[in-house]
């Protein structure tokens, strides 16, 4: 391949991203880069989403079709397919978002127990291809076993 060539799909391979990414600035000057075509990395910039609570590396909603009465969504800012193709750094700070989202859902709900779970891939029943920790409360007398509480998540 000769150098024009080369040039020319240097500049082909750079539209082609500039198309799929874009960039958010969140506060505090922190910007990241988003897919364009992606549900879940639009939601920080959608003014109709209520964002229930706002962390370092993610945020939290609620589930738009929940299996229980407070079921959440932990979603990283940046965009990573599911959970093990994700940093440890953001995992972490899932993890510590978490611990504090069970305080709120605690106050707020009172539920008797929880569900956390992660879908890693389609044939797991990920139907959003942005990582999400589902965080479901579950209560006295909801009779859901472990494979209804999934069904019903992955019914959406
Ligand atoms: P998955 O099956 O990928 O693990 O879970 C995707 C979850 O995202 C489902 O529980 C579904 O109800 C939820 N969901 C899909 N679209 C939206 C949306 O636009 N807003 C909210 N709040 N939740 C959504
Ligand atoms: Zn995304």
């Amino acid at each position: 391949m000769n150098r024009k060539n080369i040039l020319f799909f240097s500049l082909l391979i750079f539209l082609i991203n500039c198309e799929e990414k874009s960039k958010l600035e969140l506060s505090q000057n922190k910007i990241i880069e988003y897919k364009v075509d992606c549900l879940f990395c639009k939601i920080p910039q959608n003014k109709e989403t209520i964002i229930y609570a706002k962390f370092e590396h993610c945020f939290v909603i609620k589930d738009i079709k929940p299996v229980s009465p407070g079921h959440v969504l932990v979603i990283p800012y940046k965009h990573y397919d599911n959970w093990l193709v994700t940093p440890e750094h953001v995992q972490i700070g899932i993890v510590r978002a978490i611990n504090e989202i069970k305080k709120l859902l605690d106050a707020e709900y009172h539920p008797d127990g929880y569900n956390i779970g992660i879908n890693c891939g389609p044939l797991a029943g990920q139907t959003v291809m942005h990582l999400h920790v589902h965080v479901m409360p579950r209560y006295k007398g909801d009779n859901m076993t472990l494979k209804q509480v999934y069904s019903n998540s992955a019914k959406q």
